[in-house]
């Protein structure tokens, strides 16, 4: 075995991951953390497959960014499970991990009305599997056992709207301590029942819909989806702005597939008063995934397509390292507003503000969701965004809350500026059998809620935690 070469530059830190050739995850194995032509990779050394490198980063710079982002951990309120075999196998949540859910998941069927070719959870029709109201609640249960006041629920699937009770669930969850509260869908429903869409309206402010929206061609949507997608996807979208229901769109990137239209998916959101912002995912080894050739995208990759693209405002000091998953996430906020293109038709003007705002102000905070508590750190805000802003007369005049996102602080804004006004940009990496590590997977902040456990989205799909 060809252990030991010098075939990298720099040495940064060692830690465990698991070998992709042999693909056990029984066994965890010696990694080294090192750069290489100022890339950073995973070296990996398995006493069956022997060596091998995983690039986690092209941009070795970033990858420093992000260390200096870290911050003190938040930590969950209670531990589910002990530590007994250690990272990864005591997941549930338990007293090892270093953060808090930020943002939970609600599985709440495995049924589902398509048939991705990524689908992480490798749902489809037939599988049904919906969850009681009894299971639902007990699942809150469990979540506010570790968190008293969740920043962000996610009602997720399989496709949740073809639950029976979605209704029902959602007005269940809007009704407990959350923050804020978001519908994972492919849009189905939306495009085709304003009814629902409707009843949706009602759920009124802190209720989002995640909407699926991979890409605007219809041979990567057919690759992705297993389906043309995009007509759905315009139907719903118009039909969420027509209720004026807030919206993420969230897009899966493949290398080589749909990686070079980040720029035209962003200069499509800008076309939606409802859209608050685009969240972009690099395609992971996970449930019905395949392996093909060199599909892998980094994090670092997709930030460098979105700073380099000249049609939005997004600078490199804009997407800065989320600090509580500073290597996983990748953040960027802009102020938003929607005027008229040339031609008539709506256009969000933007203007980015993370930039603006000093590190030490985001990393020196005792919690990622206490910000909005900590005065001079809002007031500092004020002043920072009022500076930069051009928005109106009345800068500062009468201020209001803006919630941003569960691990962002509120900002206080100018007296016209609401949620409305909020734009961002959002990278976010999940683990799989590649690029795991067992420093990082201790700073989960997704994590998938069960009736009496709290896992970490990661381990979760990669079917660890699961096959407990
Ligand atoms: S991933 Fe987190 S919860 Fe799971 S075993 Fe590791 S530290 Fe514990
Ligand atoms: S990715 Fe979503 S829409 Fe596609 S099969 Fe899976 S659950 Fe259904």
């Amino acid at each position: 075995m060809a252990y030991y070469a010098q075939n990298y530059d720099l040495f940064l830190t060692a830690t465990q991951s698991f070998c992709q050739q042999c693909r056990n995850l029984n066994r965890l194995i010696d990694t080294h953390v090192v750069t290489k032509d100022k890339e950073v990779y995973l070296r990996k050394f398995c006493p069956k497959c022997g060596e091998s490198m995983v690039k986690i980063s092209v941009d070795f710079e970033y990858y420093r960014q992000c260390e200096a982002y870290l911050k003190q951990p938040d930590l969950p309120e209670k531990a589910l499970t002990q530590v007994l075999r250690g990272c990864p196998y005591d997941c549930g949540v338990c007293p090892q991990h270093q953060n808090h859910p930020c943002l939970a998941l609600f599985n709440i069927t495995d049924e589902c009305n398509m048939k991705c070719n990524i689908c992480y959870y490798a749902a489809e029709p037939g599988l049904g599997n919906h969850r009681s109201m009894e299971e639902i609640s007990r699942m809150l249960d469990t979540l506010l056992g570790t968190e008293s006041e969740p920043d962000l629920i996610q009602v997720t699937g399989g496709e949740p709207t073809v639950h029976p009770q979605i209704l029902e669930i959602l007005q269940f969850l809007k009704k407990s301590p959350v923050r804020h509260l978001m519908l994972n869908t492919n849009g189905i429903r939306i495009a085709e029942d304003e009814t629902f869409v409707k009843a949706l309206s009602k759920l009124g402010s802190g209720f989002e819909v995640y909407l699926q929206f991979d890409s605007l061609d219809s041979r990567a949507l057919k690759e992705i989806r297993a389906k043309d997608m995009g007509e759905v996807r315009r139907k719903a979208l118009e039909m969420l702005e027509r209720h004026n229901i807030s919206t993420t769109i969230v897009s899966v990137i493949k290398k080589g597939l749909n990686d070079r239209e980040i720029p035209k998916i962003l200069e499509f959101s800008h076309r939606y008063r409802c859209i608050r912002g685009v969240v972009f995912q690099p395609i992971q080894e996970v449930g019905r995934i395949e392996v093909e050739g060199d599909f892998r995208i980094t994090l670092s990759e997709i930030r460098q397509i979105i700073i380099e693209d000249k049609n939005n405002p997004f600078t490199a000091e804009d997407m800065i390292p989320l600090p509580c998953d500073p290597h996983k996430i990748g953040v960027g906020y802009a102020a938003k507003v929607m005027s008229s293109d040339e031609e008539g038709k709506p256009y969000a003007t933007l203007m980015p503000v993370t930039g603006q705002i000093p590190k030490e102000m985001i990393t020196e905070q005792r919690g990622t969701v206490a910000f909005e508590q900590d005065r001079e750190f809002v007031r500092t805000i004020v002043e920072t965004v009022s500076l930069d802003t051009a928005m109106g007369e009345n800068i500062l005049a009468d201020k209001i809350k803006s919630k941003l996102f569960c691990c962002w602080p509120s900002f206080l804004s100018p007296t016209n500026m609401g949620y409305e006004n909020v734009y961002r940009i959002v990278i976010m990496e999940f683990s799989d059998i590649y690029n795991f590590d067992t420093i990082n997977i201790k700073r989960e902040c997704n994590f998938m809620i069960e009736p009496d456990r709290v896992i970490p989205f990661s381990t979760y799909n990669m079917g660890i935690a699961r096959s407990q």
